[in-house]
């Protein structure tokens, strides 16, 4: 599958936010938002002028990368997202959040989404009782997600489990850290997603075409 190869801190630049694509260098002195707080290139420096679509676009883009999809399945998830009941932008975070790839960053096996998907599709983890490799799967209440047996001693996993007191794991999910497992206890719901994201922003964007 297609994937951005380019520099990621670049991205976190150009949407003047950090999108925490890094691990724990997010979280330390060398971050590229906190030394250049600029976006990146030649006219990084000059004054940003957006229009409301300019906005619109940026919102998408910042979601898009912070939960590391390309346009297609971003796309086909806002598609998803409006066909369901309720609130089409709760729904989008929602279907983001239930992500398999971003339960395992947020329960703590990886330190960032990235890394959490590199690591499902390599088959470390058994989401109930079953090995599976897909990042896109999405998570109901009740889900149990461990690691392999054999991954336990990738120095990636536990490492990450050591440094996870400095990351909060949200509400609706429950870690186990001794037995590397983790339950979904419940939906996430808006308010437990803290990330500074417009979602309203996004669908809006995507009713224009
Ligand atoms: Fe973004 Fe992390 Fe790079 Fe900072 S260190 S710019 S948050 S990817």
């Amino acid at each position: 599958m297609a994937r951005y190869r380019g520099s990621v801190c670049r991205l976190c630049r150009r949407e003047g936010t950090k999108l925490f694509l890094k691990g724990d260098r997010c979280f330390s002195e060398r971050c590229s938002v906190d030394r250049r707080a600029y976006p990146p290139g030649q006219h990084g420096q000059g004054r940003p002028r957006f229009s409301d679509y300019g906005v619109q676009l940026r919102e998408k883009q910042k979601v898009k990368r912070m939960y590391g999809l390309l346009e297609k399945q971003f796309a086909a998830t806002v598609a998803k997202a409006t066909q369901m009941k309720g609130r089409a932008g709760d729904n989008l975070l929602g279907l983001l959040e239930r992500r398999l790839d971003n339960v395992v960053f947020r329960l703590g096996f990886a330190t960032s989404r990235a890394e959490a998907r590199q690591l499902v599709k390599h088959g470390h983890f058994i989401v109930n009782g079953r090995k599976t490799t897909i990042p896109s799967f999405l998570v109901k209440p009740g889900t149990k997600i461990e690691v392999r047996e054999k991954s336990r001693e990738i120095a990636r996993i536990s490492g990450a489990l050591d440094t996870l007191e400095g990351r909060s794991v949200p509400g609706w999910l429950e870690i186990e850290k001794e037995n590397f497992q983790g339950t979904v206890t419940a939906l996430p719901q808006r308010e437990d997603i803290t990330l500074p994201i417009e979602e309203q922003l996004i669908v809006e964007l995507y009713s224009r075409y």
